[in-house]
């Protein structure tokens, strides 16, 4: 695997460890016990960085990005990379979805990462976490906080509340509750935990600088009141931490030396750091506390990264469901047949800066082929099948039912990976688009009275052609030329200029075929306040019924391969059945980039 390339993070981790900054630390203990972890031995040449998806959603090509950054950070620094699911928000969140992202994760080929920690025993699986393990500690930390007088309970209204935050010209107002007694707002927040207020009724709010001029100093939220069930505490709480208390804490407990996030969080880092120098003071963490890095998100054009309306698309039926081979999500990018390989090259290449900017989707495509194709299997499918027929078979080869045997390579530079055999025979599908009644200018391939190879076999010339009543082309007529089978002495005996890919009708083999072309016609689908939907296009799958060469009848779910002349494929991991002799592909990309030609 290629190390993280030169960036900003790579510099600060170095220097970290160049001055032993968190040499300090002892391991060991699990996270969610408190201030004192139980002394392990100092670990003075580890980072931990994290991956805090909110299972609220399937992870797409953005959080690739990250997962690809923090895990392969650590791994290149001999650090540990955790998983934690980001869970304080009782609603939305779903069994479903973190399955999803353990699969995704493992399927990226981090999950060593998961479970090379002999020093963290009794946790559901090694570098796995639930923030809302936490909940304990959180409002331990929030009960310091009203008793050292940096937090009160704020009655306001939201919308009052939102008012006296004023904007970034106005300071904002003092509340009226702002001065209450720790004992008082003690009290009161012990009501709010006993569920003796409704919803929005009132919050916990940190006692900061109503004047700041970041807007997140200004007292933010820590804790509100929701009487909700939550999937892993069930009904134990009704009062839950807001992000930007809870995800510094959820990070200072596990002990993660580098928490790396996206720009949007870059002006909560002043909390963030308030937040954890408090607690710190307070004797409840142990220094030095973790520190935020951010980086610029990937945006990818023509692609949506937002949960919410990726899940519009699976609920309004736009998609077929999460893992669509059209969805940007990691399910929906592997049942396409995109690598692993391809998307941490493509995270890779996007770059890890401070500036955000639009990365093209042909990029991911390129990563692909240079990926795939130096070990595809090839193989040989008719997407739009005509039939061809030679007519003077049974002059060269005795009997029409004589069937020719053929060999080509599995892969032109592998030699090793052997060769396909299938045979050619009187009757074969060619393209349709091989074939042109009146030839247009510099079309080299079939047309009454011209000569192409067909590939792997002989060198044809084309007769003619039948029509039905509508005038389509039924079948294309034409003669084999004997001596000219490729790999023999005489296949170089005629010269010519085109060479089709062909399928013998006695042993092709039927198949599905999925091509696809983008989902959205926009660059940006949502950009500029728009309705994403009315970017969607209308013809991002085509159908194919294609016939395809014998050798597939042994591919394998998730098997890719090149079809040549027509791109790199997958067998569906869902639908493509080897026993059933259902085959199954999905078009990953063509050869070379042809979007929007
Ligand atoms: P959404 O806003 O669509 O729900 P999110 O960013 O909130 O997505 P999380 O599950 O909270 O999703 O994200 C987990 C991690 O993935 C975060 O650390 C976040 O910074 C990172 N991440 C999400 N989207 C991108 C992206 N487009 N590029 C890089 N990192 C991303
Ligand atoms: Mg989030
Ligand atoms: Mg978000």
């Amino acid at each position: 695997e290629t190390p993280v390339p030169g960036n900003f993070l790579r510099h600060v981790i170095e220097n970290d460890l160049a001055q032993g900054t968190y040499q300090s630390r002892h391991w060991g203990g699990s996270p969610g016990d408190g201030a004192h972890h139980a002394a392990g031995a100092p670990d003075p040449a580890r980072i931990r960085t994290r991956f805090p998806p909110e299972p609220n959603g399937y992870l797409h090509i953005g959080h690739a990005k990250s997962i690809w950054l923090n895990f392969s950070l650590a791994r290149e620094y001999g650090g540990v990379c955790h998983l934690r699911f980001d869970d304080t928000n009782p609603e939305k969140e779903d069994q479903e979805y973190v399955d999803s992202i353990r699969e995704a994760i493992r399927w990226l080929g981090y999950d060593h990462h998961l479970a090379d920690d002999p020093a963290r025993p009794g946790i559901r699986q090694p570098h796995e976490y639930f923030a809302s393990d936490y909940f304990d500690f959180m409002h331990r930390a929030a009960v310091y906080l009203i008793e050292a007088g940096l937090a009160y309970v704020d009655e306001q209204t939201p919308d009052e509340m939102r008012i006296n935050r004023g904007d970034f010209n106005t300071p904002g107002k003092n509340s009226p509750w702002r001065e209450r007694s720790p004992a008082q707002n003690l009290a009161r927040f012990a009501e709010m935990r006993a569920g003796q207020h409704p919803d929005g009724s009132m919050v916990l709010r940190a006692k900061i600088d109503m004047a700041s001029p970041n807007i997140n100093m200004r007292d933010p939220a820590i804790y509100r009141i929701r009487h909700a069930a939550h999937h892993n505490t069930g009904d134990k709480w009704c009062i839950y931490p807001m992000y930007t208390f809870a995800h510094p804490i959820e990070d200072a407990l596990e002990q993660i030396t580098h928490s790396i996030c996206t720009l949007e969080f870059e002006d909560q880092r002043p909390f963030y750091d308030w937040l954890l120098a408090r607690l710190t003071e307070g004797g409840l963490l142990k220094a030095p506390p973790p520190r935020q890095y951010e980086f610029a998100r990937l945006n990818v054009s023509h692609v949506i990264t937002s949960k919410r309306k990726l899940r519009q698309l699976v609920e309004e039926g736009h998609v077929s469901g999460w893992d669509d081979p059209r969805m940007p999500t990691l399910a929906g990018l592997r049942r396409r047949g995109y690598t692993p390989e391809s998307l941490k090259l493509f995270a890779e290449r996007s770059g890890v800066t401070k500036s955000g900017g639009w990365t093209d989707y042909a990029a991911l495509d390129a990563a692909l082929r240079e990926t795939l194709d130096p070990v595809a299997p090839r193989a040989m499918a008719v997407l739009e099948p005509l039939r061809l027929v030679i007519e003077n078979w049974e002059e060269v080869f005795g009997s029409a039912a004589h069937q020719q045997a053929c060999q080509a390579p599995v892969h032109p530079h592998l030699p090793a990976l052997g060769q396909r055999s299938f045979t050619l025979g009187k009757e074969i599908w060619i393209e349709r688009s091989d074939f042109e009644e009146t030839p247009p200018k510099g079309f080299f391939r079939l047309f009454p009275g011209n000569k192409v190879r067909l590939k792997y076999g002989y060198v044809i010339e084309c007769t003619g052609a039948e029509k039905d009543a509508t005038g389509q082309i039924t079948c294309v007529r034409a003669r084999l030329l004997p001596g000219t089978q490729s790999g023999t002495p005489g296949a170089d005996s005629v010269k010519v200029k085109g060479v089709i890919t062909w399928v013998n009708t006695a042993d092709a083999l039927p198949a599905q075929v999925r091509l696809y072309d983008r989902l959205f016609t926009e660059e940006q689908p949502d950009a500029g306040g728009r309705d994403f939907l009315t970017a969607l296009n209308p013809q991002s799958l085509r159908v194919a019924r294609a016939w395809v060469e014998p050798t597939l009848a042994k591919a394998q779910a998730e098997d890719r391969y090149q079809f040549e002349r027509h791109g790199f494929f997958v067998a569906d991991r869902r639908e493509h059945t080897v026993s059933g002799r259902n085959l199954v592909f999905n078009r990953i990309t063509g050869l070379r980039d042809s979007w929007g030609k």
